[in-house]
Parts: structure tokens; sequence; C-alpha cells
């Protein structure tokens, strides 16, 4: 078996992961290269399409809701989150955090910055930035039913990176990457269409984490087979070097998913079960304050750079 990151054919350890996301769980060989220390899957499934239902994205919620006051709240919390200005956000964000927009942070962005997520689904996250005056904004995602239009002017296209010849200031995967059979090809893509000195966020579940060490299979960020690649520190090195990237920075940026879906995998109970804690906590495994418990430990878990996910910022040199 041949590692598809670093090339390497040396005694990889192999396992065998159960789709239990919907709960099918239907068996799917992946190894774990003995160099770069990738997770991957054997081989891709040909109906891999058929692992994502209909109703795999959300696509309701994007939008405007709430009162006038509610929303400008709101604005002032995702413009300290996204940007680290407005001190009243900072309140905010405290009290009711946004850690997919707080991800953006490092990358120095400001209103002109131009902006692509791929793999952006509806587009929650840039329609939030949208909000607090981000004019520079495109989404793109190949799975989507259609392109869309939003009333503030964000749009959202139907299709991927490969069609992609604009430039951009920031290239952005929130755990998309993970899904895409051909790493290097869409970080060397991402790389063409920066700028000098521009930015590819890309956020992943990690292997280089407490969570694989504690429940190998049952780590519910395996996901079977929806994830092809589960990278390591070293296997994300690799990927930048190939690619021409600096990997500039690595937040860990866990929560307490980890904990609750990898123990319901354990006791075969899966992510869309009516007895998940995604589903219906009443009938969860677990208390609201185990739950907090979680939180914390993730806290912990990311301080030390063992939690299951990750945000990697790759920088193209100027
Ligand atoms: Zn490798």
């Amino acid at each position: 078996m041949k590692c598809r990151i670093c090339g390497s054919e040396g005694a990889h350890r192999a396992y065998v992961a159960k789709e239990m996301m919907l709960g099918l769980r239907d068996e799917h060989p992946y190894f774990q290269c003995a160099d770069c220390g990738c997770l991957q899957i054997a081989s891709i499934p040909g109906n891999l399409g058929d692992y994502y239902p209909d109703n795999y994205y959300s696509y309701s919620g994007v939008g405007n809701s709430g009162s006038a006051l509610k929303q400008k709240l709101l604005r002032m919390r995702d413009t300290w989150a996204a940007t680290g200005h407005c001190q009243l956000g900072r309140i905010m964000h405290f009290l009711s955090p946004n850690a997919k927009l707080a991800s953006l942070r490092p990358a120095g962005i400001n209103p002109t910055s131009r902006i692509l997520d791929v793999g952006c689904g509806a587009g929650h996250l840039l329609h939030s930035l949208r909000e607090i005056g981000f004019q520079h904004l495109l989404g793109i995602d190949p799975f989507n039913r259609a392109d869309i239009s939003y009333p503030n002017g964000l749009h959202i296209e139907k299709r991927d990176i490969f069609s992609e010849t604009g430039q951009w200031d920031l290239v952005m995967f929130h755990h998309s990457f993970e899904h895409l059979p051909e790493q290097q090809a869409n970080l060397q893509q991402a790389f063409r269409i920066l700028a000098p000195g521009g930015m590819a966020l890309v956020r992943v579940p990690t292997v280089s984490s407490w969570a694989w060490q504690e429940y190998g299979v049952n780590w519910v960020q395996l996901d079977a087979p929806r994830h092809l690649f589960l990278h390591s520190l070293n296997s994300m090195q690799a990927l930048a070097a190939q690619t021409g990237f600096q990997l500039e920075q690595v937040v860990y940026d866990s929560f307490a998913l980890q904990f609750w879906g990898s123990k319901q995998y354990e006791q075969d109970i899966p992510l869309r079960d009516p007895r998940s804690w995604a589903e219906s906590p009443q009938n969860a495994l677990f208390t609201a304050k185990e739950i907090r418990a979680f939180e914390q430990r993730s806290r912990e878990l990311n301080a030390i750079n063992q939690g299951d996910q990750a945000a990697f910022y790759l920088r193209k040199p100027t």
C-alpha cells in the first residue's frame, strides 16, 4: 500500500472502520502511513456520493433573524471574532463564541481582503463576514444543488476550485479538505490562485491527537468513508512542502464531540441515532453537566496540541 501523501510503501498499519454517522455500519479498510502518519482510506469507494444524504448540509438558518438589537450585537461579536476589533464584541464573543469565524483571525484579514471559501456548503461563514462589511467574498461547493444568491449580495457557486481563476488573499477549507480525493492538486490550485503572501487556511480533523490514540477506529471524526484523509502534523507539513507553502501556525480547536461522539460509537450508537446527544439529549448517555466537562477537557487538550482537530495556516511566500 502506497501512502498518497508521502509515497512511502513502508509497513503501514491497517484498520477497519465502520460507517457510523448514518449508522449503515458497513466496513471500510484504512491504513496509517508508517512514515508521515497520515491515516487514509485504502481505496476510495466508487459510490461515495451515496454516503452524503440529501440532508447532509445544513441549508437552514443562513440569514438574519431576531431583533435589530440582536443582529447588531451579533455583528459586533463577529467583528471581534474575525478581526480582533470592537471591544464590546469581545464581551459578546466571551458569552457566545463563534469559533469558526475566530479561526480566521491569525490570517490577519480586514474588510478589503479577498476571501474564497472552498466547500462552503450553504455559506454560513461567508454570510457572517458579508454582514460585517467584507466585500470580496466567494463561496464554491460542487456538491450544492445549485448556485445561491443572498439578499446581502453574497454568491455561492456550484463548482470546485479547479475552475477558479481569480486572485485571493485567503483561500479556506473548513472541514472540507478531508473529503477531497486529490489532496496535492487541491492545495496546488489554492497556491496558484493566492496572491504572493496570501494564506491557505485548512481546518481538518487530526490523528495527532489524544482522541485517535484513545478511541482508535471508534474515533468519531474518522467518519468512514466520507473522510478520506486524516492528517497528522507530519503529513500536513509534507503537503505544505510539496505545494510550496510554509506551514506558519497550527491552532487546535477541538470540542466536546470528540468525547461524546466517540463514546457513542464504542456503544454502537450512530451520530444520527435517536439515542445520540446530537439528536435528543434527553435520551443520550450523557448529562448536560458531563458535556460541559467534555468541553473543558477539549480546551485543555487544545492547549497542549492534543485536540482532535486543528487549523493549519499555510503561507504562500512573497
Ligand atoms: Zn505517508
